[in-house]
C-alpha cells in the first residue's frame, strides 16, 4: 500500500506534504512531487494537507495512472523533506483540469519553467 501524487499536483506543487511525511518519502521534480511508493508506510497524514487534493491512496480510482509515474521519477528526483516557496501561479493552476500534458520530467532545482529561455 501507498499513497500516489496525482495530476492535480503539477504546476502546483505547495509542498505542504513534505513537511508532514514522517518517513520524508518525496521527491521533487520541476512543477510535481511524487511519492515513492516502497518508502510510503501508508500514514495518510499528507492527504489533508496537500491544498491541491493531488494525494490519494493507490485504492483510489486516480491512482493506478499514476503510481508508475511516482515509482519511476522517485528513482531520478531529488528527495525533498522541507517546504520551498511555491511557483508563484500555484494558486492559478490549482483545479485546473487537464494538466498531465504539461508534465516535466525534469528534476526539482533546476531553472523554474517561466525562467527558461
Ligand atoms: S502539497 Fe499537494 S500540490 Fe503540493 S507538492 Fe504536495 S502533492 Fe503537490
Ligand atoms: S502516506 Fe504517510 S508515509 Fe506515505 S507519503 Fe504520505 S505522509 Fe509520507
Amino acid at each position: 500500500m501507498t499513497y500516489v501524487v496525482t495530476e492535480s499536483c503539477i504546476r502546483c506543487k505547495y509542498m505542504d506534504c513534505v513537511e508532514v511525511c514522517p518517513v520524508d518519502c518525496f521527491y521533487a521534480g520541476e512543477n510535481m512531487l511524487v511519492i515513492h511508493p516502497d518508502e510510503c508506510i501508508d500514514c495518510g497524514v499528507c492527504e489533508p494537507e496537500c491544498p491541491a487534493q493531488a494525494i490519494v491512496p493507490d485504492s483510489d480510482g486516480q491512482a493506478a495512472a499514476w503510481l508508475e509515474l511516482n515509482r519511476t521519477y522517485a528513482q531520478q528526483w531529488p528527495n525533498l523533506a522541507r517546504k520551498e516557496p511555491p511557483p508563484a501561479d500555484a494558486d492559478a493552476w490549482n483545479g485546473v483540469a487537464g494538466k498531465k500534458a504539461m508534465f516535466s520530467p525534469k528534476p526539482h532545482g533546476g531553472s523554474t519553467p517561466d525562467s527558461e529561455t
